[in-house]
């Protein structure tokens, strides 16, 4: 039964995305824009893309300010907001590596930013968590009552643990000062508007079909991923904002893989001759992860519409415009 109660227009609404430079989301302000509401993106393009602000500029609604939100938020006295989005974090592995500090203050200070801006202004507020809060999960689908199986001190800790603070955070925000806050738990995502140098195995993959080298596969390929398409995602998270259930959701698709089995479908589905390399595992990598999202099926009518094939031709078609 849907449990999702969307105001009668979002034409007077104004929704704040923090990380609107990000393929995820870039994806989710276009959606909203699309629906009438006016966007107000921030970004300091640590890692996120010109070209996807450039993408939400033609929107007439869409205001852009390049904004480190974890020193200080824009000034926003005069604005009134009803939504936040908590979406600016680095997510990939490439990024734990090199930017951890900044990783772990925006997913501190900068979400600490956000949620007093939606107690001051009286908005609701959404965190972007992820599926790492379970770190490397010991059971299999992962359901949100699982908690966890993280290492406070590995190479992936400052995302994970940092996460999970923002989770706490967010909670004692609603606990405490009655804000309205909601939690999603984002699985692996691909689609336009990554970055093909992003790191992540499917970007990866396709790069290196495209240009006929190996597909490097780290480990014995055996590790699992479930990747879901980013407009299914919006979809997902859309959903949870809608609700009226603060506890968290997980966001995915759970067409689960091994990861040999990513670089064979890649290279059937991109007709590419390129072989697979075998390269060391990165430590803390985790074994398995698919999502159970039978609570989002339960508050919505949810279900994931790209298939695998459809989406890695689309993310494929990206990689090779910007060329
Ligand atoms: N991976 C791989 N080759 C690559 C990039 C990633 O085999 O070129 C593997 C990685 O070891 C992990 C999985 O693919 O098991 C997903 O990695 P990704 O970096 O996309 O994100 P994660 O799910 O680990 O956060």
């Amino acid at each position: 039964m849907e449990k999702i109660v969307l105001p009668a227009s979002l034409e007077d609404k104004v929704i704040l995305v923090a990380g609107a430079a990000g393929f995820v989301p870039s994806t989710l302000c276009e959606f909203y824009l699309n629906l009438g509401a006016k966007v107000i993106g921030l970004d300091n393009f640590i890692t996120g893309s010109q070209s996807n602000i450039d993408i939400l500029s033609k929107y007439k609604k869409f205001e852009f300010i390049k904004n480190n939100i974890y020193e200080k938020l824009p000034d926003f006295k005069s604005t009134k907001i009803d939504y936040i989005f908590s979406m600016a974090s680095p997510a990939s592995p490439i990024d734990f590596g090199l930017i951890p500090l900044e990783i772990m203050r925006v997913n501190s200070e900068g979400t600490l930013h956000l949620l007093e801006l939606a107690r001051e202004k009286n908005a609701r507020f959404l965190e972007a968590s992820t599926s790492e809060v379970y770190g490397d999960p010991e059971i299999h689908p992962q359901t949100e009552d699982y908690v966890g199986h993280v290492n406070p001190i590995g190479p992936r800790s400052c995302y994970d643990e940092s996460k999970r603070f923002a989770e706490a955070m967010t909670m004692s925000f609603h606990t405490r000062y009655k804000v309205d806050t909601r939690i999603v738990r984002i699985f692996n995502t691909y689609g336009p508007r990554m970055r093909p140098n992003d790191g992540r195995v499917i970007p990866n993959f396709i790069t290196q079909a495209l240009n006929g080298e190996d597909l490097t596969v780290y480990g014995d390929g055996l590790q699992t991923r479930s990747y879901c398409y980013s407009t299914d995602l919006v979809e997902a998270i859309h959903n949870v904002m809608f609700c009226n259930d603060v506890t968290p959701f997980n966001c995915g698709n759970p067409d689960e893989y091994t990861i040999k089995e990513t670089a064979e479908l890649i290279i059937k589905i991109l007709g590419s001759q390129s072989k697979i390399k075998y390269l060391p595992l990165p430590k803390d990598d985790p074994r398995r992860r698919r999502p159970n999202i039978d609570k989002l099926q339960n508050i919505s009518a949810y279900k994931p519409q790209v298939l695998f094939e459809a989406g890695i031709r689309q993310t494929a078609e990206y990689f090779k415009s910007l060329i």
